[in-house]
């Protein structure tokens, strides 16, 4: 049976640490707090929005919310965020995306002060991802893969990894995220011709394709560990991933579950964003 790489695990120890920095933040007075840009009322958005503030007041980060109506103007909008640029309270912005139609995405994200962007979304913290600096902040779930990684001691060091998947917010930066800890990576997507042998090559894999159960035992070999971030409803309505776990989980020798795996570490590297956004400007 493969070893569970279990999420809260890696985030209790993540906690503990994000704890530490609050403290010695707020020894200097200072308060971390996430600022987030609500737009409508997306069920999506409000679930999120639940979970990253009950893991805020866990671990003694504010959460100041900047919610407006779904039909908002693109210049109220601006103005927003502006004013969260503008806001020495907030440390770091989470701006719930994608935003309705008639709104210009792309101008948010350009707006936003690329010291607050703690979900990883401008094209500053993207080039600090590819160019392998700690320049704004990576997406939160490569990101998350990759306390996975550590926090089991797996050294990626001259390892073959593949990614499935190759979408800005995680296959491409978990790619260069891996290339920064030495692994030697290929990224597969849907024009990848006979994807089960590229996986079944690699010591590490992450999945992030977006369909439920497309990773199965005709992809995989013993040995390997898996990284599952899908998260997707399946024909019975329960939660599960891009991996199909019941046929993965006997061959390999690490997997993540869904759920219980990514996700559940996602939420703690955003707060974790918040706190280091702080400490850069403060300490
Ligand atoms: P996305 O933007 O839809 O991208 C999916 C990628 O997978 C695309 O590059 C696509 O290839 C590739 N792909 C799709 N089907 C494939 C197949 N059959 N074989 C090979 N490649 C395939 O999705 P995303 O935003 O990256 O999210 C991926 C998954 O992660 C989703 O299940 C999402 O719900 C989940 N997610 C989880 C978290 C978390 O915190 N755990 C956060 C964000 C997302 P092409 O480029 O060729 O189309």
């Amino acid at each position: 049976m493969a070893q569970r790489l279990l999420g809260k695990e890696v985030t209790a120890a993540l906690n503990e640490k994000i704890k530490g920095q609050v403290a010695q933040l707020k020894e200097k007075g200072i308060n971390p707090t996430l600022g987030i840009v609500r737009v409508g009322e997306r069920e999506d958005d409000l679930s999120y929005e639940r979970g990253a503030t009950k893991r805020c007041e866990t671990l003694g980060v504010g959460v100041k919310k900047f919610l407006l109506p779904a039909d908002v103007t693109q210049e109220e909008l601006m103005k927003t965020i502006q004013a969260v640029n503008e806001d020495d309270e907030v440390n770091g912005c989470l701006i719930f995306r994608p935003l309705p139609k008639h709104l210009d995405e792309n101008a948010v994200i350009k707006a936003l002060a690329p010291e607050k962007d703690v979900d990883g979304i401008t094209d500053g913290s993207m080039t600090g991802v590819f160019a392998g600096k700690a320049q704004g902040f990576p997406p939160c779930t490569p990101q998350a893969c990759m306390e996975i990684l550590d926090h089991y001691g797996i050294d990626c060091t001259g390892k073959k990894a593949v990614v499935v998947g190759r979408s800005l917010v995680v296959g491409k930066p978990a790619a260069m995220m891996l290339i920064k800890k030495n692994a030697t990576v290929t990224i597969c997507h849907t024009k990848t011709v006979d994807m089960p042998s590229v996986v079944k090559e690699a010591d590490i894999v992450i999945v992030a394709a977006g369909r439920a159960g497309v990773v199965d035992d005709t992809y995989v070999s013993e040995g390997q560990v898996v990284i599952d971030v899908g998260i997707n409803v399946n024909e019975e309505g329960k939660l599960c991933g891009d991996v199909n776990f019941d046929k993965v989980e006997p061959i390999v020798k690490a997997i993540t579950p869904v759920p219980g795996g990514v996700g559940s570490v996602t939420t703690s590297v955003l707060v974790g964003h918040v706190v280091e956004a702080a400490m850069r400007k403060y300490m």
